[in-house]
């Protein structure tokens, strides 16, 4: 067997959520929220006679992910005419950046799963308008300009990427940087950010790239991930066979888990491009980028780095913690309620993790959850100052919290949950254990010391498991090593 190697190169389309669209004052408004055709005005339609003017919250928007990919932002750029004819794109042209693009020559590094980092380059970055959005339905389709005219930024690749799992790590953190930036909420189920994977394969004997197929219309990133899986093993049997795998531009389908050939690429397209005779070059000061690389928030690189540097954190709870901008902003917000940042970091890998998981509810969306993070903290707060036991916390706590969104202190005030920390109580259960369990004492004082745990199990149960773990320890040890 052959070890074909993987080529990937990814084109990412990411909307620029600003209040209008990128040539007009017509609002930017959310594709499934709002009734079809709402908001459009003559520039979303085309209507000949409409004069674009360039947005300059989304030149900038588009600008600060050029400088969060680690891009050059060239002295100028220029808006260029692509023309082709399609339903959604009533004027016959899309207004795009062809030879002159915002932003050049990037890389970002992405985190795999054996913790080591990759470096992927970035080829360009250029600013566009989105099309309009056509629905099938029956023998006829519809046609929703909502869409058409919504600043559009095209992210694209050095084909750097050699597996399926570096796309689905590129993916994750480019969405991530979008989230930090807040210039897109990246809701792939909404459409707003859109994923093309171009996808060759390499025999270790050849010295060139081969012939690449295009994979486009990818909506989620689980779909991007089978669907090169899918590819690459189509390219590689073609070859096995002494076939040839031909340009195309391909589509997936997702509930088959299937390839399908939308069309052979007899040659490359042909857009005819030519400058945008409508629009200004775009000058780009040096000072209009230190405006904008000045206002660039917190990323995700440099949170890690901060989270292990300042708090103390380990690489893994760092980096999971720094995945998703809402659970970043989740744990500083339980932090700023004055809980310790390994405690709280804890809390979040083993608890909360778990109960998002289980609820089948988003990273993402932690803030929407009726556990809030301030409830959250005084929560740890209470097993940290010792009124409740962690396993109780655990259990008959967060469960309600998370459930109800109720009081950390109301529930264990109402469920009398507080801790048993009087040491008279306690060695008076201690004591019973003993006397109920002669055996267990024998056999500990035999020098079989792991019965130490069942006997503390016998403790906790008669406290109804709300004493503190450390005061039943110590008392049992010294009851038990009194007999010695
Ligand atoms: P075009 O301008 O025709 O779209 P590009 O050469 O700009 O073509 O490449 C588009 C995308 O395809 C880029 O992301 C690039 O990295 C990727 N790409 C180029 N060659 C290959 C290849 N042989 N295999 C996989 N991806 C490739
Ligand atoms: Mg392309």
């Amino acid at each position: 067997m052959t070890h074909w190697k993987t080529i990937i190169g990814l084109e990412v389309h990411a909307e620029m959520l600003t209040q209008t669209k990128m040539f007009s004052a017509c609002p930017v408004v959310d594709s499934v929220e709002a009734p079809p055709n709402s908001a459009v005005d003559a520039l979303s339609l085309g209507l000949p006679g409409t004069l674009p003017v360039i947005n300059r919250t989304a030149m900038e928007y588009g600008m600060m992910v050029g400088l969060a990919l680690n891009c050059e932002i060239p002295p100028f750029n220029q808006f260029a005419r692509k023309n082709y004819f399609y339903p959604d794109l009533p004027k016959g042209y899309q207004i795009s950046q062809y030879d002159h693009p915002l932003a050049v020559n990037g890389w970002v590094d992405i985190e795999l799963s054996d913790g080591s980092t990759k470096r992927i380059r970035i080829r360009r970055a250029h600013m566009e308008e989105d099309t309009g959005k056509l629905t099938h339905v029956g023998d006829g389709s519809l046609v929703d300009y909502n869409r058409a005219g919504v600043p559009l930024l095209e992210i694209v690749t050095e084909p750097d990427i050699h597996s399926s799992e570096e796309a689905e790590a590129y993916a994750r953190k480019l969405r991530a940087l979008l989230q930090f930036l807040g210039v897109n909420h990246g809701d792939m189920s909404k459409g707003v950010l859109r994923f093309e994977a171009n996808v060759s394969v390499m025999h270790p004997t050849d010295t060139a790239y081969r012939t690449r197929t295009e994979i486009k219309n990818l909506n989620s990133i689980r779909s991007m991930v089978r669907a090169i899986d899918a590819e690459v093993a189509r390219q590689i049997a073609l070859y096995e066979a002494g076939d040839t795998v031909k340009p195309a531009t391909l589509g997936w389908d997702e509930q088959n888990g299937r390839i399908i050939i939308q069309r052979y690429k007899e040659r490359p397209d042909e857009y005819r491009y030519f400058p945008e005779p409508d629009l200004p070059i775009v000058q780009v000061s040096r000072e209009w980028v230190s405006e904008v690389r000045a206002k660039l928030p917190e990323l995700p690189d440099a949170k890690r780095a901060r989270f292990t540097s300042e708090l103390g954190l380990s690489a893994y709870d760092a980096r999971v913690l720094t995945q998703d901008k809402a659970i970043a902003d989740y744990y500083e917000a339980v932090l700023a309620e004055g809980v310790n940042a390994k405690t709280a970091a804890n809390w979040f890998t083993g608890d909360l993790f778990r109960l998002l998981n289980d609820s089948k509810i988003d990273r993402e969306a932690v803030a929407e959850t009726k556990l809030t993070a301030a409830n959250f903290a005084k929560l740890i707060k209470l097993v940290e100052g010792g009124q409740i036991n962690a396993a109780t916390a655990r259990k008959d706590v967060l469960p309600v919290m998370w459930q109800t969104g109720q009081d950390a202190e109301a529930i264990v005030q109402e469920k009398g949950l507080a801790q048993v920390s009087d040491s008279g109580l306690i060695r008076e259960a201690v004591q019973q254990a003993m006397d109920k369990n002669p055996d267990m004492v024998q056999k500990y004082l035999a020098g079989e010391e792991k019965v130490m745990n069942a006997l503390f199990g016998q403790v906790m149960g008669a406290l109804k498991g709300k004493a503190n773990p450390a005061v039943v320890r110590e008392a049992l040890l010294e009851a038990l090593n009194a007999l010695k």
